[in-house]
């Protein structure tokens, strides 16, 4: 990506502020934009100050002025945990709808390849198992999660729109479960959640009976896979995830062993619509992009630890 220069919208946020490192590596200047809606200036203390990174301070739905070529425009701007989401609807609503036509508008304009961060959330609860992206899901669309998930659909629908009568260079991917450094320890999501417990040594708040399932991707292979797809030619939406599926109770027990601590396993409600399982299908990542996740869950659970040691020392929110 030598001489290229990427805009990466959300890159305050956990998976932006990576993909921005990696884009560096790779020899891109990077734009990054945010209005640390849910990022945080923190994730941007390793790229200030690297040659070719500038930060921008917008909130998309209002508009983006960005000066200069642009080569990618990488839309990775969205609340994503569920409490973050249930707490920020609206906002949620206008970024993935007003903020994503901006951020298309800006790929138009300037001839950019567009990449749209979408999700595993467009199956909803799903009622084909592993998720194909020939599944078109099952999504409640007036439930809590509604305003996430058709957020993500509508944005999907707008970026293949915006391919066919605008000849915009679009890529989408459906991000499943990602977890890694930056993770914000407060932000309700299970891995930080469960991280945190562990290092406090308090009980694990495990919702429902924990026999719902995910599968948990680490952030450094889910950058590898945005980087493959951008560089590729395919404009039908990737799914990019670790297809290692596993109960909640199974991950607690998973997390246990990594930090060496934790209590016992408490019950608390199951959130309305949280999907019973999730496990993606990557055969067209494997197949089109040569993709496949490297870092097994235990490697992946050691970096994160050792984050949340360093960083937060697992008592308070960062
Ligand atoms: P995050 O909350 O850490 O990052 C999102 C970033 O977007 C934050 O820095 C936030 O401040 C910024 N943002 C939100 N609204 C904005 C606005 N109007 N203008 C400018 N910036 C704005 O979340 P994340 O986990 O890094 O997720 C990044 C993207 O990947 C999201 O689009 C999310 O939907 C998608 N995704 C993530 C996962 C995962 O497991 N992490 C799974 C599926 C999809
Ligand atoms: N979960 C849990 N305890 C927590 C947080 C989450 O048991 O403290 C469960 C949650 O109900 C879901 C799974 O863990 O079944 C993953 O939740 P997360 O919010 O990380 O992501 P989701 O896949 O639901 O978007």
């Amino acid at each position: 990506m030598q001489g290229k220069r990427a805009v990466v919208l959300g890159g305050a946020g956990f998976v932006g502020s990576h993909l921005c490192e990696r884009l560096l590596d790779e020899g891109a200047a990077v734009v990054a934009v945010d209005n640390f809606l849910t990022g945080a200036e923190e994730n941007l203390r390793t790229l200030r100050g690297r040659p070719g990174f500038e930060f921008v301070r917008q909130d998309i739905v209002e508009g983006l002025q960005i000066e200069g070529p642009v080569d990618y425009v990488f839309n990775m701007a969205s609340p994503a945990s569920p409490i973050d989401y249930a707490q920020l609807p609206l906002e949620t609503l206008r970024v993935g709808s007003l903020g994503t036509e901006n951020a298309l508008r800006l790929a138009e304009a300037r001839g950019a390849v567009f990449l749209q961060a979408s999700t595993s959330e467009v199956y909803g609860d799903p009622l084909v198992h592993p998720q194909h992206e020939g599944y078109y899901g099952n999504v409640n669309p007036i439930g809590p999660r509604a305003v996430y998930d058709e957020a993500k659909r509508y944005a999907e629908a707008l970026t293949s729109a915006y391919a066919r009568v605008r000849g915009v260079q679009t890529r989408i991917v459906r991000i499943f479960n990602t977890y890694g450094p930056r993770m914000r320890l407060k932000d309700g999501r299970v891995v930080p959640a469960f991280v945190g417990q562990a290092l406090r040594g308090e009980d694990f708040t495990v919702f429902g009976d924990g026999t719902q399932t995910r599968s948990f991707c680490y952030v450094k292979d889910l950058v590898d896979g945005l980087v493959r797809l951008v560089r590729s030619d395919v404009t039908e939406p990737v799914n990019i995830g670790n297809p290692r599926e596993m109960t909640i109770l199974q991950f607690a027990e998973a997390v246990r062993a990594a930090a060496g601590g934790g209590g016992k396993i408490i019950h608390q409600p199951l959130p309305q619509n949280d999907p019973k399982q999730r496990q993606p299908d990557i055969t067209r990542a494997r197949t089109l992009l040569g993709w496949e996740p490297k870092v097994p869950l235990e490697e992946g659970l050691r970096e994160t630890i050792s984050y949340f040691r360093t960083i937060a020392g697992g008592r308070a929110a960062p």
